[in-house]
């Protein structure tokens, strides 16, 4: 397959329009995969906006990809015409560097993001290195895993550093990313806190597993917590009162930041210094962290809630994702 249709944004905040491209000569380390779904992130929609200054366009977003392996290049290892795989944020990495050699791929400081200077996954077919087309599961939905491929590796990958099946954990943000977190950790054991700012989604909180929901509003509420958490997650993009959510972080707690929040977050040295703080962050996940978590939430029947449009509404589903409406991630089906 030398071309593919895909939705093309030409421009910043631009709708994006349907196009058939070259995909031009296929490098021997490369995969070719029919895109069957592709989940769709913030990101898709801070790079269509170029919220990070770092866009390339034209573009073509979507970096939740799912679907079949059509073509291997004669130097891509360890996999098969016809199986399903996974790609998420990256899609290439220099695979010669200190951190791919030790298995950090994603901290490679030539990764190739996804959707950045690279054809992404809202498109009949996209290529990418193949140590970063994932193997899926054969008990995966595949319908719904598209998410877990972003936004899932994102949030497991700070639960599988940082917390162990006793700790106390708390999600700050319970949106794509935040409402998976409570999952994996309810799964992985631990005791699961839920901030959200929006009571309508305290019930639902609970229902993916938080032992408890507190308003993110609610500063009385939180500063009782005081002393508990032993990790935050932190989903959220907004500026929230950093002073009293670390004030929650036990002896050795660390807050880990996973939401790009533009704003500096102030933190007292004392604070950290006295109670053995950290503060810390992390992008997506390394090739085997993401295989890792598929394994994980297959083994857990571990799926997030997904709305699903036909990917010809891909502006629709934006505008629904910008909307804030989305319950809890959306995934776009092929239809090409
Ligand atoms: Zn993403
Ligand atoms: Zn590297």
């Amino acid at each position: 397959m030398n071309t593919t249709k895909a939705w093309v944004a030409s421009a910043a905040k631009q709708p994006m329009k349907l196009e058939v491209l070259d995909l031009g000569p296929f490098d021997s380390e490369e995969v070719e995969i029919a895109v069957e779904h592709c989940g769709l992130c913030h990101s898709d929609l801070s790079v269509l906006n170029n919220e990070w200054g770092l866009s390339q366009y034209p573009a073509i977003l979507g970096h939740e990809v799912v679907g079949r392996i059509t073509a291997l290049g004669p130097n891509a290892k360890g996999l098969q015409i016809g199986q399903r795989v996974g790609v998420g944020w990256h899609s290439g990495s220099c695979m010669h560097c200190r951190q791919c050699m030790s298995g950090s791929h994603h901290l490679c400081s030539k990764a190739q993001f996804t959707i950045v200077g690279h054809r992404g996954g809202f498109a009949s077919h996209m290529r990418t290195h193949w140590a970063w087309a994932i193997p899926l599961p054969e008990k995966l939905n595949f319908a719904e895993a598209g998410p877990l491929l972003c936004g899932g590796v994102t949030v497991f990958a700070p639960l599988a550093m940082h917390a162990k099946p006793t700790s106390r954990v708390g999600i700050i943000g319970i949106g794509g990313l935040g409402h998976m977190a409570l999952k994996f950790a309810a799964a992985y054991g631990c005791d699961v806190t839920a901030f959200t700012s929006s009571e309508s989604k305290f019930d639902e909180a609970k229902g993916f597993g938080a032992n408890h929901v507190v308003s993110s509003r609610d500063s009385a509420a939180i500063k009782k917590l005081a002393g508990n958490f032993d990790l935050l997650i932190s989903t959220v993009n907004v500026p929230l009162d950093w002073d009293i959510m670390i004030g929650t972080l036990a002896p050795n707690g660390r807050l880990h930041v996973v939401g790009a929040v533009l704003e500096p977050i102030p933190v007292s040295a004392i604070s950290l210094i006295l109670a053995q703080r950290n503060i810390s962050g992390s992008p997506a996940g390394s090739p085997v962290a993401i295989e890792t978590m598929l394994d994980f939430a297959s083994r857990h029947h571990i799926t997030p809630q997904t709305e699903h449009f036909p990917m010809s509404r891909i502006n629709e589903a934006f505008a629904r994702l910008e909307s804030g409406k989305a319950r809890y991630r959306i995934v776009l089906d092929a239809d090409f």
